[in-house]
């Protein structure tokens, strides 16, 4: 298949670049390298299926010739504001590409009858009150709260989706992505994975926002791109959790890492940097995954943490 993957320079589209290109298909990556790193599509340079267009989806995409599948993961997707790549320093551009990207992306699908899957997030369901989150929980978000320019344009990128699917007939897929984490991460996103791994691995302190009882619940990035790839093959249009269920606190993060790494670092509580739309509890509920894909995640957080280390340690 001739397939377009929007975000293609960025963490999670890389590896799945690299995975469509290796199941055969040709693999066109548009990415407009705000967030994405070329280094990280350097590896198919030269590659007979593979073509790399830079470029801005919130504006006109064109591409010459049929495609059959498009996976739009255009986005900023860090939240960290000290980070020149989370999306609270990139505010218009996160909004943009969820918004007219999204458009332009759909738009694109439509002129091709082409299967169109969105990686929508957890984000959508803000600080949430319902736990852990299934699917037909709404959410808890503040419009104009300090993630709302990513909250917001996912919530709408979602809609569009939706009324592209309802009233032209598109084949659609919503993935909402929960905290994700591998190789080829930004060494400066500012997330958490790749703020501790950098820390320990430079035996510097691990930064915890608040008192790091606040929990996520981390993916490997294999087990992510197995589940989007079962996703955009099942007949699924309403949105899909993809995470991994296992919780734990930011702090047995910060512990984890540091046994992992054989790290001296100790730990350092920061408590001014966790602003209140952090959200107090993350855990995705993936019955309807496990259901409709009989996917789940395979890889437990120490067996990937092992292989993102020594990813880090290549490239810090
Ligand atoms: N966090 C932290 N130290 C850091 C970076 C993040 O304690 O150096 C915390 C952050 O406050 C949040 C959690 O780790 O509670 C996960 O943050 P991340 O930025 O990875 O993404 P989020 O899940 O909040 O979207």
């Amino acid at each position: 298949m001739r397939i377009v993957v929007t975000g293609g320079a960025g963490f999670i589209g890389s590896h799945l670049c690299d995975r469509l290109l290796a199941d055969g298909h040709e693999v066109i990556a548009i990415d407009n390298l705000v967030t994405g790193q070329a280094e990280n599509i350097a590896q198919l340079a030269g590659h007979e299926r593979f073509r790399y267009i830079r470029h801005d989806v919130s504006n006109f995409i064109f591409v010459p010739g049929k495609v059959d599948l498009i996976w739009h993961l255009a986005s900023p997707a860090s939240p960290n504001p000290a980070s020149p790549y989370g999306y609270p320093q990139l505010p218009i551009q996160t909004l943009k590409v969820g918004a007219l990207g999204t458009h332009n992306a759909l738009g694109l699908a439509r002129a091709n009858q082409a299967v169109f899957l969105l990686t929508s997030t957890s984000e959508v369901y803000g600080d949430p009150q319902v736990h852990p989150q299934r699917e037909d929980y709404w959410g808890h978000v503040d419009p104009v709260g300090p993630r709302s320019m990513y909250d917001e344009a996912k919530r709408f990128a979602e809609a569009i989706t939706t009324a592209y699917h309802r009233y032209h007939g598109l084949d659609t897929r919503i993935a909402r992505v929960f905290n994700t984490y591998g190789p080829r991460m930004r060494l400066d996103d500012g997330r958490v994975v790749p703020n501790f791994l950098c820390q320990a691995l430079a035996n510097q302190a691990l930064t915890i926002y608040g008192d790091g009882e606040q929990t996520r619940s981390f993916c490997y990035i294999d087990d992510l791109i197995e589940g989007l790839s079962r996703l955009m093959i099942t007949q699924v249009n309403d949105p899909l959790n993809l995470g991994n269920p296992h919780e734990i606190t930011v702090r047995e993060l910060a512990e984890i890492v540091i046994r992992l790494t054989g790290s001296r670092s100790g730990i350092e509580l920061l408590s001014d940097r966790r602003g209140p739309a952090d959200p107090q509890q993350r855990r995705p509920d993936i019955s309807r995954a496990k259901e409709l894909l009989d996917w789940e995640p395979r890889i437990d957080l120490e067996d990937g943490l092992r292989r993102t280390i020594e990813d880090f340690r290549r490239r810090l």
